[in-house]
């Protein structure tokens, strides 16, 4: 069967997470970057308010970054990390485990956010197993929680469209409930005063399955592609004490908090709490190249290493896992952080965003803003029927007013490159404002 080709030939590319036919009709097709602007393929520029998609931390087309990528493909386009390797994967291990804080000191290369969920749920199955403890074999999650869309990210994930589509998931996953409460903490700045006490959600799903067959619990510190929900106070404090008081791993995916956006490097800083396991991806490279990396903890690291010596000790790995050219865009990627002070810029800006966030109030549909580092969200009172349409249209709208945000429901969703200026948080704020006036 032939299909004949739309004039633009835009028909053969299916698009993810996106309504096809709808954006094929009225493409937005971007050309160009630099710092903190797109530039469209009608010639505008377009401030980009949500760092691509939460992961161009350093804005766009960074010197460091391009020359390095460039040299590298040039001088070792590909090597195997299987049984083999290159000086870099082990130099870009070492700087990212200084990083973290002990004992988060070894890291397993993947490329990208999900495939790092996924390693991480393997890696705590399998850590079970090697410790003599194979019937700790459950994972639990949270309703609302995003961790990709492998088939273990999306089983202890807890966005109901990702699941309902596909039908069958991991078995032996549980889930514990979100923490989001607008009756109690709407409009709060920061980290919200109420539901610390959410946490003790674990001890019901303990108390129903057994510490002995739980694994590992799932979180992300902040939740993103759900609609920002931040942690109430104390809350991750509880779940590791839960955690340790059960003998169950914490993994925290830091796939969208990681390298910078809260204003410390990781989550893990922000909120004191150390996980034994951290997925992180996104930040890593600034974008520009796929690649993700698991942090374990040396409890866990040294458990497989202390079989037979000349055995594999974890049968797990990509071919791309620690590519070359992905190693060396993380390496100058690590360096433009450090040197322009972007992981912690966010904490120096944050009262201004916050206040910036929090203009919008009484702003038209405007139900609830949230802040937390450089990550902001306005939550809109949604449609009859229609849950996702009001800030789909604001989307289009600021687009259209050379904006860029993310929505998901009838959130918008705020993260931008954290190099960003006071002048761009108020033209970004300036138009949300005045497409909230103009929306239906
Ligand atoms: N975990 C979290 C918390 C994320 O926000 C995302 C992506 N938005 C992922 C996992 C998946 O990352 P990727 O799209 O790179 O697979």
């Amino acid at each position: 069967m032939t299909v004949s080709p739309r004039p633009n030939n835009l028909d053969a590319f299916w698009m993810p997470f996106t309504a096809n036919r709808q954006f094929k009709e009225n493409p937005r097709l971007l050309v160009g970057a630099e710092g903190m602007y797109y530039k469209t393929a009608d010639g505008r520029d377009v401030l980009d308010g949500s760092a691509g998609l939460w992961c161009v931390n350093a804005g766009h087309a960074r010197p460091k970054i391009i020359e390095a990528v460039s040299k590298q493909v040039a001088e070792l386009d590909y090597a195997p990390a299987f049984q083999m390797g290159h000086p870099k994967a082990f130099e870009l291990a070492s700087r990212l485990s200084a990083m973290m804080p002990t004992p988060l000191d070894y890291v397993f290369f993947t490329n990208s956010g999900s495939e790092s969920v996924d390693t991480a749920l393997k890696i705590a199955l399998a850590y079970q197993r090697a410790r003599g403890k194979g019937e700790k074999y459950r994972l639990i999650g949270r309703e609302r929680g995003y961790h990709g869309v492998g088939f273990g990210g999306i089983s202890v994930g807890g966005i109901s469209g990702n699941r309902k589509t596909f039908g069958t998931m991991l078995t032996g996953v549980d889930h514990i409930r979100h923490t989001h409460d607008l009756s109690r903490n709407a409009f709060t700045r920061g980290e919200p005063e109420y539901g610390a006490e959410f946490a003790d959600e674990m001890e019901r799903v303990i108390a129903l399955h057994d510490a002995s067959t739980i694994a590992a619990l799932i979180v992300e510190p902040v939740a993103g592609s759900t609609g920002v929900l931040i942690p109430p106070k104390g809350y991750l404090k509880r779940l590791r004490e839960i955690c340790d008081k059960h003998d169950i791993l914490l993994i925290f995916d830091e796939v969208i908090t990681g390298f910078g956006r809260l204003g410390t490097p990781f989550a893990v800083d922000y909120f004191g709490v150390v996980p034994d396991l951290v997925c992180t991806a996104k930040g890593i490279t600034n974008g520009t190249i796929p690649m993700g990396a698991v942090f374990a903890s040396s409890k866990i690291y040294e458990t497989f290493m202390s079989g037979p010596e000349n055995m594999i000790e974890l049968f797990h790995g990509y071919t791309y896992s620690a590519h070359p050219v992905a190693c060396a865009a993380s390496l100058a990627t690590l360096d433009t952080y450090e040197e322009e002070g972007l992981l912690t810029r966010a904490a120096e800006l944050s009262s201004y965003w916050e206040d910036a966030v929090h203009s919008l109030k009484g702003l038209p549909h405007v139900i609830d803003l949230r802040n937390l580092g450089l990550i902001g969200a306005i939550e809109l009172e949604s449609i009859p029927g229609a849950p996702t349409k009001r800030a789909f249209s604001a989307f289009l709208k600021a687009f259209e007013s050379n904006v860029m945000i993310r929505t998901t429901g009838d959130i918008i969703a705020l993260s931008p490159p954290l190099i960003i200026e006071k002048s761009h948080i108020d033209q970004l704020f300036g138009t949300l404002a005045n497409v909230l006036k103009q929306i239906d």
